[in-house]
Parts: C-alpha cells; sequence; structure tokens
C-alpha cells in the first residue's frame, strides 16, 4: 500500500519503453519493462526447440525454467533465464514473434502475473506493456494508452533495428508489426485494448521530446492532484 503506479499499454513500436523508462526517470520511479518477460520465456522456447503456440509444451517449459527480473543498482532492468542475463538475447526480431506466440496462452500470463503485481507492491512503479491497465493493475494511478500510426512505428522499429546492428528491410518490420498488433489485439486472453480511464496520447508526428511533455503532463495531473 501506499506505492504509485503509472501503467502505459500500447501497441509494438509506440515507444513506450524510450519514454516509460524516462517518465521514470523523471519521477524516480522504478522502470518496469513486462515485454521483456514474456520475451525471456519466447527465447527459453526458441533454444529448447518448443512450438511457442503449444500450451501444454510452453507451460511445461515455465515451470522448468526460472525466469528471473532483478533492477541494477542504476535502476536498470535485466532479465535472466536460468541464471544467465539475457537482456541483449531476447531483442532479437525473432524473438519478437516468439513471445507474441507464448503471451497468448493464459496460463502463461496468470503464471507471469505475480512478478508483475509483486514489484507493483513493493516500488513506486512505471509499468508497460499490452494489460497493464486493464489487468494487471487495474487499479493504477494514471493510466495510458500510447499509440502512433502503423508506418510510424514501424520506422521507428527500423531505426531501432539497425542502431542495434540487426537491420530488416522496412517492409518486412511494417509486415511483422501489422501482424503482431492484431495478434496482440485479437486474442482471447489479456488483449491489447485501452483501459477504461486511460488517457490515449498518440505520438505519431511527435519529437520524442514532445512526446515526453505530453506524458509528464497527463502524468503530473494524473499523479500528483
Ligand atoms: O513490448 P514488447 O514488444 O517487448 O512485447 C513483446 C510481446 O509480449 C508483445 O507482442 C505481446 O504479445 C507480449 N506482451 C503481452 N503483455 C504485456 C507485454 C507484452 O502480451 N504486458
Amino acid at each position: 500500500m501506499g506505492f504509485k503506479s503509472i501503467a502505459i499499454d500500447g501497441p509494438a513500436g509506440a515507444g513506450k519503453s524510450t519514454l516509460a523508462r524516462q517518465v521514470a526517470a523523471a519521477l524516480g520511479y522504478l522502470y518496469v519493462d513486462t515485454g521483456a518477460i514474456y520475451r525471456t520465456l519466447g527465447l527459453a522456447a526458441l533454444r529448447h526447440g518448443v512450438d511457442p503456440q503449444d500450451g501444454a509444451a510452453v507451460v511445461a517449459l515455465l515451470q522448468g525454467c526460472a525466469i528471473d527480473l532483478r533492477h541494477g543498482g542504476d535502476g536498470v532492468q535485466h532479465m535472466y533465464l536460468d541464471g544467465e542475463d539475457v537482456s541483449e538475447a531476447i531483442r532479437r526480431p525473432e524473438i519478437s514473434d516468439y513471445s507474441s506466440k507464448v503471451s497468448a496462452i493464459p496460463e502463461v500470463r496468470s503464471g507471469l502475473m505475480e512478478m508483475q503485481r509483486s514489484l507493483a507492491q513493493q516500488h513506486n512503479v512505471v509499468m508497460d506493456g499490452r494489460d497493464i491497465g486493464t489487468v494487471v493493475l487495474p487499479n493504477a494511478d494514471v493510466k495510458i494508452f500510447l499509440t502512433a500510426s502503423p508506418e510510424e512505428r514501424a520506422r521507428r522499429r527500423f531505426e531501432e533495428l539497425v542502431q542495434r546492428g540487426t537491420p530488416q528491410p522496412y517492409e518486412e518490420v511494417l509486415r511483422d508489426l501489422k501482424e503482431r498488433d492484431a495478434k496482440d489485439t485479437g486474442r482471447a486472453a489479456a488483449p491489447l485494448r485501452r483501459a477504461e480511464g486511460a488517457v490515449e496520447v498518440d505520438t505519431t508526428g511527435c519529437s520524442l521530446e514532445e512526446s515526453l511533455e505530453r506524458l509528464l503532463t497527463v502524468v503530473r495531473t494524473g499523479v500528483m492532484a
């Protein structure tokens, strides 16, 4: 009790992680990237040759492996799979597809819920994902639904992949992103949608600085009111 939480949900490439991290830094809150948790399980499936759509096999994998989320002294979140720091490995493009598939399995979502909720019970958090305002933290102090057009999101993801040294053609990035949006929005278990009471922020055509300013205004009027 007593801790503040800010939920930021939205489709892939809307700028959630960059902006959520900056909002957290501005407020002195802990930044929690929940997509990284699903990505870690996706990586485990890839490494063990498990079909990410085979519910029983993925649930067995989840029970048999150790997924840990830890924040370093600098506040940066690291993901561990069976003790190995996989924070970089989970960013590979093929893991996006794997994580989206494993995250559609209801038992996976419930199995990974406690890890997310307990962080919000122990810290002031800015948490980003797809179902934070709707399912994980329905009582969050501020809820934001962050969007941008598919083309703009694909362009940002394209540039991010170039910077990471794992470039992919723009058309491919756009196609993958639209497919993942459709999967995340259309699934039965905790689909991506704007939570009740969430403020929608569309960052199409906005610079990072402008987007951050808009988010901070929403947060300050919400949390500090
Ligand atoms: O946010 P990120 O792109 O890293 O998330 C990877 C995948 O994990 C998403 O496509 C989505 O399917 C899933 N996810 C989810 N619920 C969350 C966060 C991510 O289902 N809260």
